[in-house]
């Protein structure tokens, strides 16, 4: 699979062992026959230490292996060329077994670039699962290195504002701290953070990946010794993904360069009409040029993605009005799905984040889908025309 280009991979990756069918069949059972209370118990051991089953082993439990999560799982690591994917039941439960693997490795200290997801801030600001953070800039990163930190964690886009992170240079300063890169916003189809000396790239596969808004799920893809680490953390503390949306996200997987890339036009044109309003006063967008002051697109980036944020003139209230009166654009928190969703992020999703680290307050975040983006345009000029 690794020597055909990435598009043909999204089609065909983790399908290497279908022979009798044209899709993955679904395997529901929550338990396995056991051929022996010997190979039960030596499949059991391989597995709840993280191993892979070996040929001809049961897979004894559906917390331990399923074989539709697996196949995403080899796929998803195909795309992002990772050696592994270990997929979880959301984004959260893999960021938090990411966390867990370190604290129980004693290295419970995290250095973490702002802004990140509300979610993965209020787990680090709260220490909620043992971990420490110090938070830093790019600059500052290298400072804030410890002996005991186990984990540089960046968003770049980061959400909700989409600002750029240098990936090559934070890893170049974490030094032998290895770097976890929230990679939602851009997907394999437009960053592999591994290629750029990553060692975790974790997914909201909720987002994209499903990208039809029908399930929740998570992924990291990263080296061999971390999925072993992480299937370990997996196993004892159930963050699975069910097995039904473990089929569905293989599927998304190969139709998302398609859906990136057009979605990305889409946003494009959004972001450059929504320039060109006089009641914005901001639009952050990485295919714009003042973005991107040290263009990562086109280097780092396959392209700007089709997630942006945008400030209105009448701050907060008027966020929240633009937001109630589109009618087309679905307001929801969510995003990275076939329609588009806006959402106000200091009243949302960003409401856990301590008030010095929060979104401006009159900034809304827009996920630009397949819609012919004319109507997205009609849809927002009657929602600021009204506000
Ligand atoms: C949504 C999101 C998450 C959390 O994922 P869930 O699937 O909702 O648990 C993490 N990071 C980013 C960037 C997200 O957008």
């Amino acid at each position: 699979m690794s020597s055909v280009a990435s598009d043909t991979r999204a089609v065909h990756a983790g399908r290497e062992d279908l022979v009798d069918s044209h899709v993955p069949p679904l395997d529901t059972s929550s338990t396995y026959p056991l051929p022996s209370i010997e190979a039960g118990g030596a499949a059991y051991e391989q597995l709840a230490t993280g191993g892979r089953p070996r040929p001809g082993d049961s897979y004894v439990y559906q917390r331990l292996w399923n074989p539709n999560v697996d196949r995403f799982e080899r796929a998803l690591a195909s795309l992002e060329e990772a050696e592994e994917g270990v997929a979880f039941a959301s984004g959260m439960a893999a960021i938090s077994a990411c966390l867990l693997a370190t604290v129980a490795d004693g290295r419970p200290h995290v250095v973490a670039v702002r802004p990140l997801y509300g979610g993965t801030d209020h787990l680090l600001s709260t220490g909620l699962l043992g971990t420490q953070v110090t938070w830093a800039t790019p600059d500052t990163i290298a400072d804030a290195v410890r002996d005991d930190t186990g984990l540089v964690v960046l968003e770049t886009p980061a959400n909700p504002s989409v600002e750029l992170v240098d990936i090559a240079a934070v890893v170049a300063a974490a030094g032998e701290v290895p770097v976890l890169v929230d990679n939602t916003f851009a997907t394999p189809v437009l960053q592999q953070p591994l290629t750029l000396g990553a060692t975790l790239s974790v997914h909201s596969a909720t987002k994209f990946i499903g990208g039809h808004g029908d399930l929740l799920g998570g992924v990291v893809a990263t080296n061999g010794d971390w999925a072993a680490r992480l299937r370990r953390v997996r196993a004892v503390t159930g963050g699975l993904l069910a097995p039904a949306s473990a089929l569905q996200l293989h599927r998304g997987l190969q139709t998302l360069p398609v859906r990136v890339r057009t979605q990305s036009e889409h946003a494009h044109k959004v972001a450059d009409w929504l320039g060109s309003r006089s009641d914005v006063t901001q639009v952050r967008y990485p295919g714009l040029a003042d973005c991107d002051p040290t263009g990562l697109v086109g280097r780092q980036m396959a392209g700007p993605g089709s997630m942006l944020a945008f400030s209105l003139v009448g701050g907060f209230e008027a966020a929240a009005r633009v937001a109630e009166a589109c009618q087309l654009i679905v307001h929801a928190v969510s995003l990275g799905g076939v329609d588009s969703l806006i959402q106000h992020p200091a009243a949302l999703t960003h409401r856990p984040v301590a008030p010095e680290a929060r979104p401006d307050a009159g900034l809304l975040r827009l996920s630009v889908g397949l819609e012919d983006p004319t109507d997205v345009i009609a849809d927002l000029a009657q929602a600021l025309d009204q506000s």
